[in-house]
Formats: C-alpha cells, structure tokens, sequence
C-alpha cells in the first residue's frame, strides 16, 4: 500500500498533514505517535469511513483514493477496531462465519435454498472457518458465544474474522490494548504468524512499544498530523524527533 501526501482536515484542526506511508508486502509497519497524532483517521481514510482533504492512496496498481469502505474491503484490506466490535451472543464460529460473507454472498442464499452445490461450500466454510481459530489459538472456544469469552479472546476473535476475509493487507488497531501480559505475547506471536505463515501485510497502531520493537519490521511516528520518523525500529526509537513527541516537550 502506497499512500501519499494524505491530509485531513476537520474544522479548522489538520489531523493529517501530507503524510508519506508505504506498506511493503510481507512486512510488519507499525504507526506509532502520542495521542491525537492521526493514527485512527490515518486508518479511517485507509479503510474509506473518511475522506481525505488531499492525497491519495493505492494498494498495488489500484487507485482506492475516495472509495467506500466495501469496494476498498473487495480489494482485500480488512480491518480490526480500536473498541471491540463483536455481538456478544454469537458463537465464535458463527461470528467468523459470517466474516466469510463477503466471499460467500451467493453461497449463504444458495445454502439457505439447500442447493447441493451450497451445502458442499458452506462445508468448506466451515473447515476454512476451523484453520483460522486453530490459527489464532480458539479452536476450543468455536462454539463458545463471544460475550461469554474473557477480554483477550474476544479481541482474537476479531482478528480472526477479519482473517476470515482471506485479506492481502491487515489493518490493526491496537490490537493487544488491555490484554494482560500473558495475552499480549500470544498476540503478538499470532500476528508475527500472520506475516510469516500466511504472507499477509499488516499495518499495526499500537501503543505498547514492547510489541512494536519485538515484531514491526518498519515504524512510522506521527505528531499532531505530522510524519516525524521513518525506519527500522530502534533508529525510530532513539530519533530525537520522537523522544521530544513522547516526552511532550
Ligand atoms: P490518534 O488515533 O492518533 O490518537 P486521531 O486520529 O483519533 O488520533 O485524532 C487526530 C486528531 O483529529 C485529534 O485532534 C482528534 O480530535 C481529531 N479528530 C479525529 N476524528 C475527528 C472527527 N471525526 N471530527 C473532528 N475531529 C476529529
Ligand atoms: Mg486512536
């Protein structure tokens, strides 16, 4: 994903200013930057929910600038959410079941129908459905509803559907934010696996800098709309430009 020169401006308040962003295939890029830096509205112009001011964004040689968040999902970009997102009386499998609609939209009309054809697709489904919770470490908790599920296990659950998309780009936002330290490692593993074994790109905001060092392979800070640094993470993190951000000077 290429993105260049994007600028948001609300009201008066630019939230993104010309920011520069290139997500390389197979990789790790974490956006980091204190509070109110643009991270969410970098990833809501990203995903369509904002329109930017100016600039533009490509995913391979395609030209998403301006579309709506379900043409840029069929581009194979999916999401997670900073504030769960999940309904709590769905069963795990159900809810990644469904995270399978957009592949499926013909398959779920069809299976309701009881065509042959359909009940053989929903079979695999269901099998595609199994991987990914094994993927994620909840294959015991398929059939578990996630309001029943303890906090770090909801917040697999949505990595998991937004895996079940099959996306070539992975879009997270914070996704190990008010896990305990335990499920923070498991997290970060399952997403360091999600780049190793399954090949997908993934640009992470995340506040905990322990999982950005351990797992990002490129980190871009932002200050108040602005890209402050750009690198490995530990030229990053001794930048004197984002020690002076983080230490609000
Ligand atoms: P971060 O995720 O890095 O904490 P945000 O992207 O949420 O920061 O916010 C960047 C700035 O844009 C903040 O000053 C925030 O108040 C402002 N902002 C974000 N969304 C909106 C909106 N929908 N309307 C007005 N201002 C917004
Ligand atoms: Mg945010």
């Amino acid at each position: 994903m290429s993105v260049r020169g994007l600028t948001v401006r609300f009201a008066g308040l630019t939230a993104l200013d010309a920011v520069d962003l290139t997500v390389l295939p197979g990789t790790v890029h974490a956006l980091i930057g204190p509070n109110g830096a643009g991270k969410s509205t970098t990833f809501n112009v990203l995903t369509g929910v904002y329109r930017a001011t100016g600039g533009s964004v490509r995913h391979g040689d395609r030209e998403l600038t301006g579309l709506p968040p379900h043409r840029i999902a069929e581009q194979g970009i999916a999401r997670t959410f900073q504030n769960l997102a999940l309904p709590a009386g769905t069963t795990v499998a159900d809810t990644l079941l469904l995270g399978r609609h957009r592949l499926t939209r013909a398959g779920f009309l069809a299976s309701g129908l009881r065509l042959p054809s359909a009940t053989q697709e929903e079979r695999r489904h269901r099998e595609r459905v199994r991987e990914i919770a094994a993927f994620v470490g909840l294959e015991r908790q398929l059939d578990t509803p996630t309001g029943a599920l303890p906090y770090g296990q909801r917040k697999l659950t949505e990595l998991a559907r937004a895996l079940c998309l099959e996306p070539g780009l992975l879009l997270l936002d914070e996704p190990v934010a008010g896990m305990t330290s335990e499920e923070r490692r498991r997290t970060a593993s399952v997403i360091a696996g999600i780049r190793d074994s399954l090949g997908i790109s993934i640009l992470l905001v995340e506040h905990d800098m322990g999982v950005v060092m351990r797992i990002a392979d490129t980190v871009t800070v932002l200050d108040f709309g602005r890209l402050i640094a750009d690198g490995a993470p530990h030229d990053v993190q001794n930048d004197p430009a984002v020690l002076r951000a983080y230490l609000g000077e």
